[in-house]
C-alpha cells in the first residue's frame, strides 16, 4: 500500500515536519499517521492510525464525513476543524487534504495544519471590538450610602440593573460585606474600609463580591465623602460597577498583541477601503517588506499577476456577503520570487454594521504546495516511466471524449501490450524489464503528437489515446509508427532485445453510447485479438461482433435463469408400432414456456447453448426430468420407455457416465432398458472412439442408444460397425419426401437395408400422412414417429393420447414388399415426382429440359419394359395405363396452352392433372399392396 515501507511515498511521508494523516473517506480510520502528527497530537504512531477522525475531531462526524467526501470528489480541499489532543487540549486546525490512489481504493492524504494562534488572533479582535462597546456604557450599578458611626449600609438604588447577575446577599453593615469579599481582595478591602473612616477625599477601589451563582464579579467601587464642617466625613456615597466583563475583554486585548506580534501567520489590519494600518512580524518575514514599507498601501502591491479579475472579485463579493474569504493565492517576495500563500480574510463591522476594517491572516505555502503537486503527481503518473496512470489516463480519456464531441472529431484507443516481455523479464531479470519499459515509454510518447496520451497500466500494458482525428482512418500512420516503436531492437547491457508489441483499437464516438471504461475493455478485447491472430499487429474492435457475442451473453444468461427457476417442461412424443398400433415409447423433446402463454421451441435457444457448459447442465435437467416422468407413469399403470436426447457437448462431460449411473440409482424404479439416448448422427462420426466408448458404457448399465437424424451424416458401413447403437433414428427429411422424391426414397430404403446388415432397429421421424406410413410398413420399418400419430405433447395429455389412439385400418393391412417388388415403389415415386416437376415448369420454376411425352418419362419406360413384364397380365395394369396416358395428353396441352402464353389457361388445368396424379398414385399403391400379400 501507499505508506508501505520503502515506497518513495513513505520517506516522504515519514521524514516531512508537516502533520500528515492518512485517511479512509468513507469511516474516517486513520491508516497513518507521520511522527509530526504523533508529536502534535500527543500520541505514539501506532496508537493514532488506529484511531478514526472522530476521536480528534469535535465536529459532528456527519459533517467532517461529508467534508472527506467532498475532498473525495475534489470539490474542496481546505477546511477548519478543532481537534483535540491526546491531553485533551484542544487546537484550532486547518486541514488540507487530497485524495490518492491506493491500488483500487482512495485514500485521503491529510496535512494538519495547527492554527490555534491565528484563531484566537481573530476571535480576540472581535472581543476588543465587544470591550470598546462596553467601555462606552460604564454607568454605576448600585449606589449605596454608608454611615461610618452607626457602619450602616444603606442601599440607594433599587438593585435593578445588576448586569453581572445579583449579589449573593444585600450586605446592611461592613461586617456583612467584608463577609462576601473575595478572602484574597480582604486584606485590601478592610484597609480601604478603614482608610475612608478618617480621609475626606474620594477614593476608588476594585475587588471580587460573591454573586448569587457562587461566582465572584469584579467590582469597581468608587466613593466619595460627605461632610458638613471640617470634621470627618459623616457619610459616603459609593457607586459600584460591574467590571468583570471588562475585565476580561482587558486580559484578552492583552493576548490579542501578543498573538500578533509573536503569531507564525503574517497579520494584516487594514481600513475599510483596504489601505494597510498595521502590520505584524510575521508579516515582514514572509513577505519581505518591513511595516513602515507596508503601512497605508492597499495590498495589491504584493500581486503577483498569476491570478486574475475574477478571483479578486470572487474575493471581494465573499468578504462583502460572507464577511469572510479563505483560499491560496500567489504573491510575490520583495526580493521578486512568487510564494504561495494562504490567505483568510475577515471584515469587521462596526455597531451601524458598515465594515471597517479588514483583517487578513497569510501563511505561507509554498512548501506544503510544492509537496502537495509532488503528491499529485505521485498520485497520477506511473512511477518507473513517469508515464500517466490509470487514473489520469480516465481523466483524460473523459476529456477527450469531451472534445469530440464538442468539435465532431474521433478519439482512438489503443491498447498495447508488449509481445515477449516477459521472457526478457525473467531471463534477463527485473532490472532489464524495468529499463526496456522505460525506454519503450520514451519511444512511444516521441512517436505521439504533442496532444495525445500515452499512459502505462502496469506490467507491459500502456494505453494510447489518440485525439483530434477527422475520422478513424486518420490514425492509418499512426498505429504503425506505435507498433514500429516497439519492435525495434532495444540494447540493454550490449545484450539486444527483440520484442513486439500487439495494439487493439477502438474508436469513439460509436453508434451506440460508450464510456471510457466501456473504450477500454473493447480496446482490450480488440489487443486480445490481436495476440490471438499471431502477435505484432493490430487489430479493430468490432463494434457489430461485439454486441453479438454480448447479445449472447445475456441470452445464456436467461437461459441459466430459466433453468434456475424451472421454467422449461418436456413435451412428449409417442413412438408406435405401425403395424401393431402398440406405443412402444416417447421421446422427450424440451420446450420453453413463456410468460404470454407461448411455447419457444428447441429450435429457438438450444443452439445457443451448444458447445456451451450450459448444455450440460440444461442436458442433466431433462436426463432428471424423463426419468421422474417414467416413475410417475408407472406409478399410474402406465410403462413408457422415454427417448432423450443428449447433446454433443454434455456427452463430451468427462463423468457423463457416472452420473449416469448415479441418475438411475436415484430412480430404482425405472428400468434402465427404459431410457433410450439419442445422440446426433453427426455427433457421433465427429469422435467416433469416444462416443463408441460412451454407448459401450452405457449400454453396460443396461440403458437404450439411438443415432438420431440418421442418414443426414453419411455413416458409411464401416463407422455403423463401430457405434453400437442399437436403434437408427431416419432423419425426417427422407420420410418427408419419400412419396415424392426418388432419392430419399432411394436413401430410406439403403438405411433399412443398413439396419438388417447390422441388425439394428430402424425408427422412422416425421410420419406426417397415413401414406407416409403405408410406405414405410411397406419398406419394412415398422417404428415411427410424426405428427400424423402424435404431436410432442405434456404428460397428462400423453396418457389421454394413449387411450384414444387408434393406427389407420389401413396399416395393419400393409406388408412389406419383396425386393423385386421395390421397383414399383419407385416407379409410383417417379410419376409424383415427374407431375411435380411439370408443375414447376409451368408456374415458371422449373428446368425446360422435362420429357413430356408418355413414353420419355421414367415412370413410362418402366411401365413398358420391366413393368409390363412383371405385372402386365394383372387387371389393374390396363387402367394405370389409361391413366398414365391421359396425363400426359393433358400434360402436352398445357404445355402448349403455357407456350403460347395463356399462362392461366395452363394453370387453371393444373388442378386435372393433379386429379390424375392422385388417381395414379391410388391404382399403383393398390397394385403395391396388391403384389405384397403373402398369400399370392
Ligand atoms: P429431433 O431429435 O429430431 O426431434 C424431433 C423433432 O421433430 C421435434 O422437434 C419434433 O417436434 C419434430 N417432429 C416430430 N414429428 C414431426 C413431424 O411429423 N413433422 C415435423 N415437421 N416435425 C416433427 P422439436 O421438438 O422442435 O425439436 C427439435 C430438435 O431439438 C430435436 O430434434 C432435438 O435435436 C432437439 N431437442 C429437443 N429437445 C431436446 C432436449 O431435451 N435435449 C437436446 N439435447 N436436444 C433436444
Ligand atoms: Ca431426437
Ligand atoms: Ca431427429
Amino acid at each position: 500500500m501507499l505508506g508501505e515501507e520503502g515506497t518513495p511515498f513513505q520517506g516522504f511521508f515519514d521524514d516531512n515536519t508537516l502533520v500528515m494523516l492518512l485517511v479512509e473517506p468513507e469511516s474516517g480510520q486513520i491508516i497513518a499517521a507521520n511522527p509530526a502528527a504523533a508529536r502534535f497530537y500527543g500520541y505514539p504512531v501506532e496508537r493514532l492510525s488506529r484511531l478514526r477522525i472522530s476521536d480528534i475531531n469535535t465536529a459532528d462526524p456527519a459533517h467532517t464525513r461529508a467534508a472527506r467526501m467532498r475532498a473525495v470528489r475534489k470539490e474542496a480541499n481546505a477546511f477548519e476543524f478543532q481537534h483535540r489532543r491526546s491531553d485533551g487540549e484542544l487546537r484550532d486546525v486547518e486541514v488540507f487534504a487530497t485524495p490518492v490512489r491506493d491500488g483500487p481504493r482512495t485514500l485521503l492524504l491529510s496535512i494538519i495544519h495547527d492554527s490555534t494562534a491565528r484563531k484566537q488572533a481573530e476571535r480576540a479582535l472581535q472581543a476588543s471590538e465587544e470591550r470598546l462597546r462596553a467601555a462606552g456604557e460604564i454607568v454605576y450599578d448600585r449606589i449605596y450610602r454608608w454611615d461610618p458611626g452607626s457602619d450602616q449600609i444603606e442601599w440607594l438604588d433599587r438593585g435593578s440593573r445588576a448586569p453581572g447577575g445579583p449579589i449573593a446577599e444585600v450586605p446592611v453593615g461592613v461586617a456583612d460585606w467584608m463577609s462576601m469579599i473575595h478572602p484574597d481582595d480582604h486584606e485590601g478591602a478592610r484597609h480601604a474600609w478603614e482608610r475612608r473612616r478618617h480621609s475626606s477625599e474620594t477614593f476608588e477601589h476594585e475587588y471580587r463580591i460573591r454573586s448569587g451563582d457562587g461566582s465572584y464579579r469584579h467590582w469597581l467601587d468608587r466613593s466619595s465623602p460627605l461632610v458638613d464642617d471640617a470634621g470627618p466625613p459623616f457619610a459616603w456615597v459609593g457607586g459600584c460597577t460591574d467590571v468583570t466583563e471588562r475585565k476580561r475583554s482587558d486580559e484578552k486585548l492583552r493576548l490579542a498583541a501578543t498573538v500578533f506580534t509573536s503569531a507564525q501567520e503574517g497579520i494584516v489590519i487594514t481600513d475599510r477601503h483596504a489601505n494597510i494600518i498595521d502590520v505584524n512580524d510575521a508579516f515582514t518575514r514572509i513577505t519581505g517588506y518591513t511595516r513602515d514599507e507596508a503601512l497605508g498601501r492597499n495590498p495589491r502591491f504584493l500581486s503577483s499577476g498569476r491570478q486574475g479579475r475574477d478571483f479578486y472579485e470572487t474575493m471581494w463579493r465573499s468578504l462583502h456577503e460572507r464577511g469572510f474569504w479563505l483560499g491560496e493565492l500567489w504573491n510575490r517576495h520583495k526580493d521578486g520570487t512568487l510564494f504561495a500563500e494562504l490567505l483568510s480574510i475577515s471584515s469587521v463591522r462596526g455597531d451601524n454594521g458598515d465594515i471597517q476594517n479588514y483583517v487578513a491572516l497569510l501563511t505561507d505555502v509554498t512548501e506544503q504546495k510544492a509537496y502537495k503537486e509532488r503528491l499529485e503527481h505521485i498520485a497520477y503518473h506511473d512511477s518507473l516511466t513517469n508515464l500517466p496512470n490509470r487514473a489520469l489516463l480516465s481523466d483524460r480519456l473523459h476529456q477527450a471524449i469531451a472534445q469530440a464531441r464538442r468539435h465532431a472529431t474521433t478519439v482512438a484507443v489503443v491498447y498495447l501490450d508488449l509481445d515477449g516481455f516477459k521472457e526478457v523479464n525473467d531471463g534477463f531479470g527485473h532490472d532489464v524489464g524495468d529499463r526496456l519499459l522505460i525506454e519503450i515509454a520514451g519511444r512511444l510518447q516521441n512517436a505521439l503528437r504533442e496532444e495525445d496520451t500515452v499512459a502505462r497500466l502496469g506490467g507491459d500494458e500502456f494505453v494510447v489515446v489518440l485525439v483530434g482525428l477527422p475520422d478513424p482512418g486518420a490514425c492509418a500512420d499512426l498505429l504503425p509508427r506505435l507498433l514500429a516503436a516497439a519492435t525495434r531492437p532495444l540494447r540493454v547491457d550490449d545484450q539486444v532485445h527483440e520484442i513486439s508489441a500487439s495494439l487493439g483499437v477502438t474508436f469513439y464516438p460509436q453508434p451506440d453510447p460508450v464510456d471510457p471504461d466501456q473504450l477500454l475493455r473493447q480496446a482490450d478485447q480488440a489487443m486480445y485479438q490481436a495476440k490471438l491472430d499471431g502477435k505484432n499487429r493490430f487489430h479493430l474492435f468490432d463494434a457489430e461482433q461485439d454486441r453479438n457475442v454480448r447479445g449472447q451473453v445475456e441470452r445464456l444468461g436467461q437461459i441459466r435463469a430459466a433453468l434456475q427457476s424451472r421454467e422449461f417442461v418436456l413435451h412428449y412424443q409417442p413412438k408406435v408400432n405401425m403395424r401393431t398400433g402398440e406405443v412402444v415409447g416417447a421421446e422427450a423433446l424440451i420446450r420453453w414456456p413463456q410468460g404470454s402463454g407461448g411455447m419457444r421451441q428447441p429450435a429457438d435457444f438450444l443452439p445457443l447453448v451448444e458447445n456451451h457448459l450450459l448444455a450440460a447442465t440444461l442436458g442433466e435437467w431433462v436426463l432428471e426430468t424423463a426419468l421422474t416422468q417414467v416413475e410417475s407413469w408407472k406409478a399410474m399403470g402406465l410403462h413408457v420407455p422415454v427417448s432423450v436426447n443428449v447433446s454433443g457437448c454434455h456427452l463430451q462431460q468427462t463423468d457423463f457416465i457416472d452420473r449416469l449411473r448415479r441418475m438411475l440409482q436415484t430412480h430404482p424404479a425405472v428400468d434402465p432398458a427404459d431410457l433410450t439416448i439419442e445422440i446426433l448422427e453427426t455427433t457421433a462420426l465427429m469422435d467416433l472412439a469416444h462416443v463408441s466408448s460412451i454407448i459401450q458404457q452405457g449400454k453396460q448399465l443396461g440403458v437404450v442408444f439411438a443415432l438420431d437424424d440418421f442418414g443426414t451424416g453419411y455413416s458409411s458401413l464401416s463407422y455403423l460397425k463401430s457405434l453400437p447403437a442399437g436403434q437408427l433414428k431416419i432423419d425426417r427429411s427422407f420420410v418427408r419426401d419419400m412419396l415424392d422424391d426418388r432419392d430419399d426414397l432411394a436413401i430410406l430404403e439403403g438405411i433399412m437395408g443398413l439396419a438388417a446388415a447390422f441388425r439394428r432397429e430402424a425408427i422412422a421421424e416425421g410420419v406426417e400422412t397415413a401414406e407416409h406410413g403405408e410406405l414405410l410398413l411397406q419398406l419394412g420399418c415398422e417404428l415411427a414417429q410424426g405428427f400424423f400419430i402424435g404431436r410432442p405433447m405434456s404428460a397428462d395429455d400423453f396418457v389421454q393420447w394413449v387411450d384414444s389412439w387408434q393406427p389407420p385400418p389401413g396399416w395393419r393391412r400393409q406388408h412389406p414388399i419383396q425386393t423385386a417388388d421395390l421397383p414399383l415403389v419407385f416407379a409410383l415415386v417417379e410419376h409424383r415426382a415427374w407431375v411435380n416437376e411439370f408443375d414447376e415448369l409451368v408456374t415458371g420454376n422449373g428446368r425446360a429440359e422435362l420429357p413430356v411425352g408418355a413414353d420419355e418419362c421414367h415412370f413410362g419406360k418402366w411401365f413398358r419394359g420391366e413393368g409390363e413384364e412383371r405385372y402386365g397380365a394383372r387387371s389393374e395394369y390396363e387402367e394405370i395405363r389409361t391413366l398414365h396416358n391421359r396425363v400426359h395428353q393433358v400434360a402436352e396441352q398445357l404445355l402448349g396452352a403455357y407456350s403460347e402464353g395463356r399462362h392461366d389457361e395452363s394453370l387453371a388445368r393444373l388442378g386435372e392433372l393433379h386429379d390424375l396424379r392422385e388417381m395414379m398414385t391410388m391404382h399403383l399403391r393398390y397394385l403395391v399392396q396388391a403384389v405384397g400379400q403373402p398369400d399370392r
